[in-house]
């Protein structure tokens, strides 16, 4: 399913099988999830966006063919995320923050991703998935999953745990927050009764409008809908010292709000992609919680109305595509 002009569906195509480079694995795909990030690369809303490209980021499969030099044995069960390549050798790279490289290349974006039956994936940035997770449920632990978890790291110890955009983050981040003996309040669309009794049957201990402030100050807050007016919003229901953590790529503009809201030592940060290491520690701690992901699975060329629905705010939990048949 590719994407060949920003804005429009993306079109059912037949591309001839890639061969796979030295460090490459080729990748028959079984299931690959849809991210609010897809839409953002459909609309243009990321810089240079290359044409034509095949979305998807949040691929399950395994190994059809390896290059000569590409670690993974043909059959491999392995996950491709978001961070495609990164140069090893910069400044940012060599100190650990590989998400920020410049040089990075991701999936979905600026490699061809997995909404595809085969994919070919750098094989340094593939990963083993655990046993005891199917594929359908994998699928979102590769972005949802990772870069919710890089959020919630930057959240530090915060007890009071506010999240703000209830989707398939948040269903991901509120089930380890909670083991890991976090309270979370849950902050939806005005009246979006099913993502607040969603919220609650995953433990949240309280959930309400974005508007509503909370029933005691938060110690933190991460904020996953791409909306900037959630911002001001979250800095007032945090407490003094309190973090408020972006995790989308993009978002719309943040409204002007009163210095006041940030004094107190107030902290507010962006999340950018993920590490190596980011996608180790979650993969070896979602089957310990044991993370259980909520899926609506669609067949590949069905992936428009996924994307739609996705859009809509029609979806509990997350959408995934399917190659099985
Ligand atoms: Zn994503
Ligand atoms: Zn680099």
């Amino acid at each position: 399913m590719t994407l060949r002009r920003i804005g429009a569906p993306l079109v059912l195509e037949r591309h001839p099988l890639p061969e796979p480079g030295a460090a490459e694995v080729l990748i028959r795909v079984h299931v690959c999830g849809i991210c609010r990030t897809d839409l953002h690369v459909i609309d243009g809303e990321l810089p240079d966006q290359p044409l034509p490209i095949v979305p998807g980021h949040e691929i399950v499969g395994e190994v059809a063919a390896r290059g000569a030099g590409a670690r993974w044995a043909v059959g491999t069960r392995v996950g491709v995320p978001w961070l495609g390549h990164a140069c090893g050798t910069c400044e940012d790279c060599r100190a650990g923050r590989e998400n920020l490289c410049e040089r990075a290349r991701f999936t979905g974006y600026q490699i061809d991703g997995g909404f595809a039956q085969y994919v070919i994936a750098d094989a340094r940035f593939c990963f083993r998935l655990p046993e005891g997770i199917d594929d359908r449920h994998a699928a979102p632990l590769l972005c949802a999953g990772l870069i919710g978890y890089r959020t919630l790291k930057m959240a530090g110890d915060a007890r009071r745990l506010g999240i703000y955009g209830f989707g398939a983050a948040a269903h991901i981040v509120a089930q380890v927050a909670r083991a890991q003996g976090r309270e979370v309040y849950a902050f939806t669309r005005r009246g979006d009764l099913a993502a607040q009794r969603f919220a609650l049957e995953l433990g949240a201990v309280w959930a309400g409008d974005s508007e509503q402030p909370p029933p005691a100050p938060l110690d933190a807050a991460l904020i996953f809908a791409p909306v900037g007016a959630l911002v001001p919003l979250a800095l007032r229901a945090v407490r003094k010292a309190g973090v408020v953590v972006c995790g989308g790529i993009h978002m719309s503009d943040i409204p002007a709000f009163p210095y006041a809201l940030l004094w107190g030592e107030r902290v507010l940060r962006s999340v950018a992609n993920l590490t190596r290491r980011d996608a180790e520690e979650f993969l070896d701690l979602a089957p310990r919680i044991p993370v259980r992901t909520q899926v609506e699975a669609w067949p590949l060329e069905a992936a428009n109305e996924a994307l739609q629905r996705l859009r809509e705010g029609r979806l509990t939990g997350a959408a995934i595509l399917t190659m099985e048949d």
